[in-house]
């Protein structure tokens, strides 16, 4: 019985994403056994977590485990459910690229919102519901048209979770602000920069093209982020959480930033799309608007409060956003030598 009660077993949807890779490395080191659902696809979709297989220490004891499943079917779901029987479940399975889902709406509320309903269900039906904790993968864009800054978890459209009240589950949403990382994907804005510039250093690029530079977000390093998922099943009763870096920077900052990473200074000029940015010394248009990436509504400034999580678990990122775009610059420069070598 003592054993049924340490048990640490996870199970991860959308492990083979940014959060779940980072998750899963996480979790392992904690000694947990870790399951991940992955979606059967015609080319290989696991990148992120293949060193997982090949790393002897995960392997060891065949802590890590994949599932072919898919947040639309809820058959599969309840039979990993069943077979695993998971402490923890974190839902990260989502559609979350916003521009996406304006093309995309119909799938993405079937994913996002009914594909978070059927893993509850199927927690319910498999008789968890009183064991099994539940991590949440909510959004800061759910703040949208920001009523206040910083955005705290008192900010209009406060998440509740119909789950945690009518069946008292161990439910959590963490509220999560924009959180980047080497394995980031490649359209989110600051992946895209990183990338482009490190291509543009190497010489394998001359010019990156962006949407509207004056965005503000408030971006964390998604290695600290995961420990705050953890860190919330960990409390004595379920709450959600903002997790944010408190600081917000423009796209435009990050730009910026990233190309003083490879020793070169911008300068900008112009106006809306016919803006520029110029590398100082050569003159070089190095950055042009493209309306294509400008979005239908766009949420201009977010900024997180996280004192909340400070408060209760004394959870506080340790990556500063400096040191992120200069890990996500030292990546991407060493991943496009590679590219361009082999
Ligand atoms: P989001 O906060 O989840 O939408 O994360 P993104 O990284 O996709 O976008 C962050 C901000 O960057 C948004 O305000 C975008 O409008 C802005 N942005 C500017 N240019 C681009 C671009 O070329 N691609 C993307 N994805 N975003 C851009």
């Amino acid at each position: 019985m003592a054993l049924e009660q340490n048990r640490k077993v996870a199970l991860i949807t959308g492990v083979n994403g940014q959060d779940g890779s980072y998750l899963s490395e996480f979790l392992l080191n904690k000694g947990y056994e870790v399951h991940g659902i992955i979606r059967r696809a015609s080319s290989f979709n696991t990148s992120r977590i293949d060193h997982l297989h090949v790393d002897p220490y995960a392997h060891k004891g065949g802590r890590f485990h994949l599932h072919y499943g898919d947040m639309t079917d809820s058959s599969c779901l309840v039979k990993i459910i069943g077979r695993i029987k998971p402490t923890e479940v974190y839902n990260l399975a989502a559609q979350s690229h916003v521009k996406v889902s304006f093309d995309l709406s119909e799938y993405t509320a079937e994913v996002d919102a009914v594909g978070t309903l059927r893993l509850l269900d199927a927690i319910r039906t498999c008789g968890l519901e009183n064991t099994t904790k539940f991590y949440q993968a909510s959004t800061s864009e759910l703040y949208g048209k920001v009523a206040e800054v910083p955005q705290n978890e008192k900010t209009p459209f406060y998440p509740r979770s119909p789950y945690g009240e009518a069946y008292n589950m161990f439910a959590c949403n963490g509220i999560l602000f924009n959180h980047e990382s080497p394995r980031r994907g490649e359209t989110f804005v600051t992946r895209k920069i990183t990338r482009e510039v490190a291509k543009i250093h190497l010489g394998l690029s001359q010019c990156l093209e962006l949407g509207n530079l004056d965005s503000k977000r408030d971006w964390g390093h998604a290695k600290d982020y995961v420990e705050a998922m953890w860190l919330m099943l960990q409390q004595e009763s379920p709450e959600d959480y903002v997790i944010a870096s408190g600081e917000t920077h423009s796209v435009r900052e990050f730009v910026e930033l990233a190309f003083r990473h490879v020793g070169k200074e911008i300068v900008w000029e112009g106006k809306g799309t016919e803006e520029v940015g110029k590398e100082k010394d050569t003159g070089v248009v190095r950055v042009r608007i493209n309306s294509k990436y400008f979005r239908p509504t766009e949420v201009d400034l977010l900024l997180g409060d996280a004192s909340k999580a400070k408060a209760k678990f004394n959870w506080s990122p340790k990556v500063t956003f400096h040191e992120l775009v200069k890990d996500m610059m030292k990546s991407d420069i060493e991943l496009m030598q590679k590219k361009s070598h082999g």
